[in-house]
């Protein structure tokens, strides 16, 4: 052993869910270090492409979602989905979607009409991270130090004491920290650290993925090209998608129950199926990112000053691309959490609302992946012949398959209601009031200002985001200036909590919201509304900051009203 290092928080693993943590920690005044074993921006395997509004909003408020808009595919390339017999056959239906260029320019599409600032992007993860790894490394509250293995960790009281390794020298380091995250993927050592079981489904199906490069691809598509290519024919069904939006793609053939090995078959005949091509069709295999989808959930995403975040904690089929983004939206969930309680206003308590926020939420989220993934393999097993047939059975099989999978896929391409839906329904740090939060599926929502959900977001008369003018602390958005916030701030002064007032004038967004105050939390659910300010101020902002976290949900109600 060399040397000690000490830091607020360790992060083990940069992938983009460590790279998100670090960066919102970091920009809440909280030092981090990283260790992460891939070098310095080294891009990962080809594998996400679609980044939820929800976690472009987290990029909006850590300054970096413009660079990762202006990076992808190129800026006028359509991100549509088509449904097709192969991907230089016949179409059977399109899911709209706006290129990026499209996008600023205010296009609308399927999934148009989103009340956020920051709609979907799709980029692949080979483009994020490196983005994402810059940004972070030119932090000056950030060390990254890469080549460099977490191996164990032991707590104690006042922290934690983490050895990494050194992949090049060997050179073995101790850090000690306040608190410790696992962002470190599937294979965790930090899950298995803190005694964390997978439970769920270890294997439902097999993937064959490649990425390879063929430039006169683009040329055959017929139409204008799409970035998904969704194939239906009864040889194989498949999924194309364009990576660089010029002469790389990456196509999944999901093997059938039947087939149980990835070789179970030829790699080359399946792609010429689902791209609808002959042995002349000259492509070069880039790499083979063959996967298990499984749904899988950790039965505990904390251990005392230990945490797990991202594919650490949580695993699933990625129908609807999530994955990553629930894995952001953990980080997003963590970081101000442990800030506050770093930066001295919150109790420690706090930080026990993270699993009981995060794990029920990711639970459901993998059932609606998982149920999507048998949907659309039960689809796939039905395509018969007839959809290639050339005559009024054809048609009729085509406008058939054309439609389901439009209405299958447009849940999972649009999929408003994983972004904005979902809502924390039994955590210790929000004062329930009794009212019942709306019900979401992957693709529909209902905007809401019950306890728990997502702030509705609205564009103010000035023309700013909601979210912008909400800043970084808790923000009371006040519907009537004649109603009293003082109480509520002078509280928040006395515990140290950083709270804003924010007052809107809109009938609109006041009737949307249904109470004249609403107090926001920093990752914009709410955490309280009322119509006047609760006459124990002081309790509230306690609960809150997580000094009453043994108290029941009846319990904070009691206290949210008196
Ligand atoms: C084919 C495919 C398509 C997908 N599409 C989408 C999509 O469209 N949208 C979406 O949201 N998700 C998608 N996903 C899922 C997404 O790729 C993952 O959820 C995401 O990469 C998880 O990020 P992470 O940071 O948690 O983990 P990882 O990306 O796995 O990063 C973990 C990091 O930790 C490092 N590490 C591991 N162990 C150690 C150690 N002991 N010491 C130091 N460092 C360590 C690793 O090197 C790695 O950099 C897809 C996945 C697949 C397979």
């Amino acid at each position: 052993m060399n040397s000690r290092l000490d830091t607020n928080v360790l992060v083990v693993g940069a992938g983009p869910v460590g790279l998100t943590l670090a960066m919102d920690l970091a920009s809440r005044g909280v030092d981090v270090t990283m260790v992460e074993t891939r070098r310095a921006g080294e891009p990962p395997n080809v594998k996400c492409n679609q980044v939820s509004a929800r976690s472009m909003e987290v990029f909006r408020r850590l300054g970096i979602a413009g660079k990762i808009r202006a990076t992808g595919l190129p800026a006028e390339y359509r991100n549509d989905v088509s449904c097709c017999v192969s991907a230089t056959g016949a179409e059977l239906s399109r899911i709209k979607l706006p290129s990026r260029a499209g996008r600023l320019r205010g296009e609308d599409g399927d999934d148009g009409a989103w009340p956020t600032p920051e709609p979907t992007h799709r980029i692949n993860q080979l483009f994020l991270e490196p983005l994402l790894f810059a940004h972070a490394a030119a932090q000056p509250r950030i060390r990254i130090l890469n080549r460099t293995q977490f191996e164990s960790f032991s707590q104690d009281a006042q922290g934690v004491t983490a050895l990494v390794r050194n992949l090049d020298s060997g050179e073995r380091t101790s850090i000690r920290s306040g608190y410790l995250v696992g962002c470190d993927g599937a294979r965790s050592t930090v899950r298995r650290g803190i005694g964390a079981e997978l439970a769920g489904i270890a294997q439902y199906q097999r993937v064959q993925s490649t990425w390879f490069r063929a430039p006169q691809l683009l040329s055959l598509l017929p139409g204008e090209p799409a970035w998904m290519y969704l194939a239906f024919n009864p040889r194989r069904c498949g999924t194309m998608m364009a990576i660089d939006g010029k002469e790389t793609w990456l196509i999944h053939n999901f093997l059938y129950n039947d087939e149980p090995d990835y070789d179970s078959i030829d790699r080359d005949w399946a792609i010429r199926q689902i791209l609808g091509v002959g042995p002349e069709f000259d492509f070069e295999i880039i790499s083979k990112e063959d996967w298990t989808g499984r749904r899988l959930v950790a039965d505990r995403f904390q251990n005392g000053r230990v945490f797990i975040a991202g594919d650490a904690a949580h695993l699933w089929i990625p129908h609807a691309g999530y994955g990553m983004n629930a894995g952001i939206a953990d980080a997003a969930n963590l970081a101000w959490k442990l800030a506050a309680v770093l930066n001295g206003w919150a109790a420690p308590a706090l930080l026990d609302a993270y699993q009981a926020e995060r794990q029920p939420i990711t639970d459901q989220v993998s059932h609606f992946a998982f149920n999507m993934a048998k949907e659309v393999s039960q689809q796939r097993r039905e395509i018969t012949a007839d959809i290639e047939r050339h005559d009024a059975v054809g048609d009729a099989t085509r406008a058939a398959i054309g439609k389901e999978a439009y209405d299958l896929y447009v849940q999972q391409q649009c999929c408003a209601g994983l972004n904005f839906g979902y809502f924390y329904a039994d955590s210790p740090i929000i004062a329930y009031d009794g009212h019942a939060h709306p019900a979401y599926s992957m693709g529909r929502f209902t905007s809401s200002s019950v306890p728990g959900c997502r702030a509705p977001h609205v564009w103010l008369r000035d023309g700013r985001s909601l979210y912008d003018a909400l800043g970084d602390g808790y923000g009371v958005i006040r519907f009537s200036s004649a109603v009293a916030v003082s109480g509520l701030v002078a509280a928040a002064e006395r515990r140290g909590v950083p709270l804003s007032v924010l007052d809107i004038d809109d009938a609109e967004a006041s009737e949307l919201y249904g109470r004249r105050l609403v107090l926001v939390r920093p990752d914009r659910h709410v955490a309280w509304r009322g119509d006047e300010e609760p006459a124990a101020a002081t309790d509230l902002i306690d609960l809150v900051r997580g000094a009453h976290a043994g108290a029941s949900p009846r319990e904070h109600r009691v206290l949210a009203q008196t």
